[in-house]
């Protein structure tokens, strides 16, 4: 009997994972777990064809390599698409789960059992020496040789300052299905709490309705404008300086910046780094110029981004975890708004909506949120100011990374708040590892659940290479018998 795979999560990563394993030989059965159509994920999902990637099609493809696949798929069906472009989300969607259903049917045509339990997938345990018990929400417990958590994200962070307001109509916990959004009453006035990607889908449909909007978030900054996200055509960084960083050297920040200004400046050919961005203090301003300043092809810094981002996981990947972190935290500040930069189209609308008053942004997060006497919306105060009232409250601070841990009694957590679990060690195959003896167990995790492993993994590109090379990976070990734990029978 073959293997029997099971994938939680039907993503953009568990498709792209599905893709690759449904080819490999000795699988008999692969479970996809998913309470959504598998491919219409959290960011790929929406139908809304205002909502962009930010993202080239270049990068936004589920193989990493060769010509982008999602250029050939776009192609292929009329889309006047260059690998440059940022292209509609739903349109990855729709890629995702075409791919998927060309897939499952080949798949199945090889005799291969493909099946979608449309529920969530609460925790999971080892039995025996055979694999793994996965629990389902709606009850029933399914069993597989080999686990792949591909959970992605979809547990929106909600700021303190709204928590004891949780389940009242005129608060939103996330901007996503933007859909609900559209249902607000007219000429509404909303406080939307951040100001990045999330927050800017959520302005953008808000504003395109006439409701007039305020981003609130504790920096008050924008992403910063590109044209493209691409990778370069020969690689530019100087890959053995990255790869000698040591973590624990105490000049690591030091050189970490060196090696950063080093990659800018040579894709800048002579160009300045401070004539590639704005430091203007007023969101509209700096907005306007560094929209300027990409369109007239001056943004010299974004073709090194997805350079920077591959090589950055490559090397921290051995980092301890607290140290990879760490490290992360403190360059937050300074690369966030670069590596999750928007694209020209979005900055052009938002920029719009700035200068005619529907949208404005505000550096600070509200000091209290009282919903007002006739039920009907919020009266929201901040630090020296006096209160202001709004409609409605739409949170967009981003998500929560899966949280999986191990309980005492080796169950294997997968969904939910995190608890007094024991810390996952997950292996440099991505490999979840028993927590007593440290051997990797036949469970793997991909996309957003890898960030134990991983530093920057809300990036389809990341979660393909990862696809990859788990597939390759398992299609040799699989030739080999190995038990759950691991351990070669
Ligand atoms: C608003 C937004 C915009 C983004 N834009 C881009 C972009 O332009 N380009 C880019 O490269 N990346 C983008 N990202 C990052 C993007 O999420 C990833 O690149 C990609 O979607 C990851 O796919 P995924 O399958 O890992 O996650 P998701 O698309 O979130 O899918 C995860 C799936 O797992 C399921 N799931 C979760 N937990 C469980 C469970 N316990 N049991 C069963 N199923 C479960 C969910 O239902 C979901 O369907 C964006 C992210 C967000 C939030």
């Amino acid at each position: 009997m073959g293997k029997q795979v099971i994938i939680v999560g039907g993503g953009a990563t568990g498709v792209s994972l599905f893709s690759r394993l449904s080819r490999v030989a000795g699988i008999s059965t692969i479970s996809l777990i998913d309470p959504n159509p598998v491919g219409l994920g959290t960011a790929f999902g929406t139908t809304d064809p205002l909502l962009l990637c930010n993202t080239s099609v270049d990068v936004t493809s589920m193989d990493p390599d060769g010509e982008s696949d999602l250029l050939g798929y776009l192609a292929a069906r009329g889309w006047p698409v260059h690998r440059d472009d940022f292209v509609p989300r739903y349109l990855i969607g729709q890629y995702c789960r075409e791919r998927f259903l060309e897939r499952r049917r080949e798949a199945e045509q090889a005799g291969v059992r493909v099946r979608h339990y449309l529920t969530r997938a609460r925790s999971m345990s080892p039995v025996g020496t055979e694999g793994y018990s996965v629990e389902l929400a709606d009850g029933r417990r399914i069993t597989g040789t080999d686990v792949f958590l591909c959970l992605g994200l979809d547990r929106p962070v909600i700021p303190d300052v709204v928590r004891p307001h949780l389940g009242n109509p005129a608060l939103a916990t996330s901007a996503y299905p933007v859909e609900d959004l559209s249902r607000l009453s007219e000429n509404s006035r909303v406080l939307i709490l951040g100001s990045k990607l999330a927050a800017i889908d959520a302005a953008l449909v808000l504003a395109r309705s006439r409701h007039r909007v305020v981003m609130a978030s504790g920096s008050g900054a924008l992403p910063a404008v590109r044209t493209r996200l691409r990778r370069p055509k020969a690689p530019r960084l100087d890959t053995s300086a990255w790869k000698a960083l040591s973590p624990d050297s105490p000049s690591l920040d030091q050189e970490v910046t060196r090696l950063l200004l080093t990659a800018v400046a040579q894709a800048a050919n002579g160009t300045a780094l401070r004539s590639q961005t704005s430091s203007a203090a007023r969101s509209a301003e700096r907005l306007a110029e560094e929209l300027e300043i990409a369109m007239t092809g001056r943004a010299h810094w974004q073709d090194t981004i997805a350079e920077i981002i591959q090589v950055v996981n490559h090397i921290s990947a051995g980092w301890r975890h607290t140290t990879r972190s760490a490290v992360l935290n403190r360059y937050r500040h300074l690369v966030a708004r670069y590596i999750s930069a928007i694209p020209v189209r979005n900055a052009r609308l938002l920029l719009g909506h700035l200068t005619d008053g529907t949208l404005s942004v505000v550096p600070g997060i509200p000091q209290s949120v009282t919903p007002v006497a006739d039920g009907k919306g919020w009266q929201v105060s901040w630090e020296g100011s006096t209160a202001e009232r709004f409609d409605h409250i739409v949170c967009a601070t981003g998500y929560h990374k899966p949280e999986i841990g191990w309980l005492p009694d080796g169950t294997l957590r997968l969904d939910g708040a995190a608890g007094t679990e024991i810390d996952l060690r997950v292996s440099d195959e991505l490999r979840v590892c028993d927590p007593l003896t440290g051997d990797p167990e036949r469970i793997w995790v991909l996309g957003a659940a890898s960030h134990r492993r991983m530093a920057i993994v809300n990036y389809l590109n990341t979660a393909a290479h990862q696809s990859k090379a788990v597939a390759a990976r398992f299609d040799v070990a699989n030739s080999e018998t190995t038990s759950p734990a691991g351990r070669l029978t």
